[in-house]
């Protein structure tokens, strides 16, 4: 049962990339040209055999073909409405090298694995045998969730815990909402979990509700999938005014519940990544009649990607380039962000300016979780993020990682991957603890 506010402010978006139906979805399955040793498939982090489950589709076996999709990758769902399929599957399709239309991989894998959901009594998958071993699990994210699946599947009892009334994590809480909405990333979550066994406490922080002794105590591994922390604040004069926000905490805002924008005529988002270019297109997607993106550097050097910001432009977003907020100004609420023009080498040229704002958004970057974790001896951090070997096993014994906590924060895809290969790494572990 979703835990969302149905009146919630994102609902009014349209999905961006509207669903296939059975006729589109067949035409385009049948020019995948099915390549042997295919480039699509190595561009996945979950290594999809992407041209099987085109070919099932274009077969009409689609029940088939969500397997094919879940065997690897169990949130096949979110992927196929989340991933940035033009720099990964899509992106490498050797269509592009004929001045052909790549295939629409992710639109396929959505009308492949929408048709899954529909059938409320499939399951793909079963609970291993009880193996009589227990798995915590904290974060109830992308990570988590493809992590205690691929546990059940090898028989091994988990819980989750989650500070949030809400599971799902970012999928539930930040995707832009004209990729998918809360509900939806709460009925993959809800998906997941009826493999059985998996046990979901929500309402609980680690370290304040539940001690990191006990957690180990009550269990015989744990994995840590706790994603980012606040967002970073900028530490300028006026930061403290009504109106300005971080862009990661406004965002949830208005997936989770209602926001009034009515009185908003003009909004900065400060920053150049992927958030900032959601927040931008949200926000005109919203209505507000001036988005503006401030950033440091310049157009062909932003680190959101460019397929994105382009779709942003199209939907009147403007950009003030090489602008660095030296303060935020108003009497009572924010009124603009004051700017210093930088040069090539990100230096100021002595020229300033003010881009009127009625709200600002910081998406310049999350805080790591250090903090948090510290309670938990052994655990060492670089930069922030938790160090993992390539089995996602951290430098304490007997506790795993995944997802942005230890990869500094990359796709709901990379966090499935972290996940289920923790998993296997977590059973082999506890299989020699036998
Ligand atoms: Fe099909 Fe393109 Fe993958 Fe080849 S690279 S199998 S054409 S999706």
């Amino acid at each position: 049962m979703s835990r969302v506010d149905k009146e919630r402010t994102e609902a009014v978006f349209d999905d961006f990339k509207p669903a296939y139906n059975r006729a589109q979805a067949l035409t385009e399955a049948h020019r995948c040209l099915f390549c042997a040793d295919a480039p699509c498939i190595k561009a996945c982090p979950t290594s999809i055999d992407i041209p099987q489950f085109i070919r099932k589709i274009a077969t009409e076996n689609t029940r088939s073909s969500a397997k094919t999709i879940f065997e690897s990758n169990i949130l096949g769902m979110s992927c196929a409405r989340v991933c940035p399929v033009e720099t990964l599957c899509v992106g490498d399709c050797v269509y592009n090298g004929m001045d052909e239309p790549p295939i629409q991989i992710g639109k396929l894998q959505r009308y492949a694995t929408d048709l899954a959901y529909e059938d409320e009594t499939w399951r793909p998958f079963e609970a291993g045998d009880a193996t009589g071993k227990s798995v915590g699990l904290i974060g109830a994210g992308p990570a988590s969730l493809a992590c205690a699946h691929e546990l059940r599947r090898l028989g091994h009892a988990c819980t989750i815990y989650d500070k949030r009334p809400v599971v799902g994590g970012l999928n539930t809480t930040g995707v832009a909402p004209y990729k998918m909405k809360a509900d939806r990333s709460e009925a993959e979550a809800e998906w997941v979990l009826k493999i059985g066994g998996i046990e979901v406490e929500t309402g609980v922080e680690v370290g304040v509700d539940k001690s990191w002794a006990d957690l180990g105590e009550g269990h015989d591994a744990l994995f840590l999938g706790v994603g980012l922390g606040p967002d970073h604040g900028m530490s300028l004069p006026g930061e403290d005014l009504p109106g300005v926000h971080g862009a990661v905490e406004y965002i949830e805002r208005f997936k989770l519940g209602a926001v009034d924008l009515a009185g908003v005529q003009s909004a900065v988002v400060v920053g150049g990544g992927n958030t900032a270019i959601d927040a931008v297109r949200e926000l005109a997607g919203l209505g507000v009649p001036s988005v503006t993106m401030v950033y440091r550097g310049v157009e062909d050097k932003m680190s959101g990607y460019a397929h994105e910001w382009k779709v942003a432009k199209q939907e009147g977003v403007r950009a003030s380039w090489r602008s660095q907020p030296l303060a935020f100004e108003g009497d009572g609420k924010v009124e603009g962000v004051r700017c210093a023009r930088l040069d090539d080498a990100k230096q100021p040229t002595g020229d300033e300016h003010v881009v009127p704002a009625d709200l600002v958004l910081l998406a310049i970057g999350q805080a790591k979780l250090e903090g948090l974790l510290s309670g938990l001896e052994g655990v060492s951090f670089e930069r922030g993020r938790v160090v993992v070997d390539a089995a996602q096993a951290t430098t304490r014994e007997g506790v795993w990682a995944g997802g942005d906590c230890a990869n500094g924060g990359k796709e709901v895809v990379n966090a499935a991957d972290e996940g289920k290969r923790a998993a296997q790494a977590i059973d082999a572990y506890l299989q020699g603890a036998k």
